[in-house]
């Protein structure tokens, strides 16, 4: 994939209409208040609208927001599926459902963070949405309704695509977090208006393409989380060109049982042990160092209030399960990254959400900000482990996509990314 793409720098904006998609995705609190509970997303989305802005484009921004379920017959269908009665599900309801994930809360926070008004389409491509985006003036900005609200959303619809094109003269993308879905509005668009990435994809464009596509070498990657199975594609694709290879985490355990060692109650995926031992095949023919753990903190139960013990890798007693790496671990690790050019991680070393078992975790933070490498952090729970445990400004990078940055790492085509411009 060609990670080099056409910016909003690289056009005129100016006068212009701006179909924006962002990623307004925002927690909102389940009471159905309408509060946003973390506002980073908007914020994040601030530079390129305020660069649009300044430039004197109309910009019409628009995003999507959890999943809402356009048809109150699916929606019936869903619910009963998750065991709701029937009967109990009126059209009122859904209509409710749909309400607490309108975009009304993001428009107002947005206008707060700007200074500036945002005006609030009541539909994504209807009548109100096309006569505000219609009057709309340069140096405004529109923020349409939830994209998947329209049923042609998800389904990449080029009706509903078009419907949206034409009401711009230009798509600029900053969702890096829906990059890996094809869908109108974060794909289907771009097939009618000239397309380039806001400085969000850009930046992301730039440090993770750049550390896959041309690393400051030695690359170490560091690979953790819960399961092998979530992570075949990223070890896959880094396998072919890192230099150094960091295991932890919940999957160790598969690797550790696939080479005959004891893991007690630890996460274990039987049906990967065989694939964990290729891996370590295919890693000594190509040369690249592959790090397991030597040791690990295991508990007697999956809480915070654990009792624990640290064992040597493999040999966890029947009852016990790891949840984190051990001290020695920890060392070799963080040896490891000391001299690398650039380091990927993606996935925890242990439980970080309880503080007994964060150790490893925070222990690899720290080594990462004292290096002088690349650090580039991808997956959604890395992210909030390098954040909660303080590490967050010392990285060079902080992927802002879960999904979309582990495809990313994957190698796969990114849809959103791949209908941009070349530069
Ligand atoms: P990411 O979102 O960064 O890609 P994952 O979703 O793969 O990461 O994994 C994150 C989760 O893995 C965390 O919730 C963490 O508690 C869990 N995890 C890490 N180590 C273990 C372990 N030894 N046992 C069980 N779960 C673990
Ligand atoms: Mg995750």
């Amino acid at each position: 994939m060609n990670y080099n793409k056409k910016t909003v720098r690289d056009v005129e904006v100016t006068g212009k209409k701006v179909l924006l998609r962002c990623d307004f995705n925002v927690p909102m609190a389940k009471d159905g208040s309408g509060v946003i509970t973390d506002d980073k997303r908007i914020r994040a989305a601030l530079p390129t609208i305020q660069y649009l802005l300044e430039q004197n484009a109309a910009v019409i921004a628009c995003s999507h927001m959890g999943k809402p379920q356009p048809s109150f017959e699916k929606w019936v269908q869903k619910q009963t599926e998750k065991g709701k009665d029937p009967a109990s599900l009126t059209e009122e309801k859904w209509k409710k459902s749909l309400a607490e994930l309108s975009l009304k809360p993001v428009a107002q926070r947005l206008g707060e963070l700007l200074g500036k008004d945002v005006s609030m389409a009541d539909d994504v491509v209807g009548a109100d949405a096309q006569a505000k985006a219609a009057a709309l003036q340069p140096g405004q900005i529109l923020l349409l309704e939830n994209t998947r609200f329209e049923k042609g959303e998800t389904k990449n619809d080029p009706a509903l695509a078009k419907a949206m094109a034409n009401m711009a003269e230009l798509y600029v993308s900053d969702a890096f977090g829906a990059v890996h879905r094809a869908h109108a509005s974060t794909a289907g668009v771009a097939e009618y208006l000239p397309a380039v990435s806001g400085f969000l994809i850009q930046k992301e464009l730039d440090f993770i393409g750049g550390a896959l596509a041309n690393p400051k070498r030695p690359l170490v990657a560091i690979l953790g989380g819960s399961k092998v199975s979530s992570k075949i594609g990223v070890i896959n694709n880094l396998l072919e060109i890192a230099d150094t290879i960091i295991i932890g985490g919940g999957m160790a355990y598969t690797f550790s049982a696939a080479q005959g060692g004891k893991v007690g109650n630890s996460l274990l995926e039987t049906d990967w042990m065989d694939y964990s031992l290729e891996m370590v095949a295919k890693a000594k023919a190509k040369g690249v160092k592959l790090l397991l753990p030597v040791d690990t903190v295991c508990a007697d139960k999956f809480a915070p209030d654990a009792n624990s013990q640290i064992v040597a890798a493999g040999e966890i007693p029947d009852g016990w399960e790891g949840l984190d790496i051990g001290p020695k671990t920890v060392e070799l690790y963080c040896a490891a990254v000391q001299d690398a050019g650039t380091v990927i991680w993606n996935g925890p070393m242990g439980v970080f959400e309880f503080p007994a078992f964060a150790k490893g975790t925070e222990a690899v933070a720290e080594a990462l900000s004292k290096t002088d490498a690349i650090t580039i952090i991808g997956g959604g729970d890395s992210a909030a482990a390098v954040q909660q445990l303080g590490y967050a400004n010392k990285m060079t990078h902080i992927s802002t996509g879960g999904g979309a940055s582990l495809e990313f790492m994957e190698g796969k085509e990114l849809p959103g990314v791949a209908c941009l411009l070349d530069a």
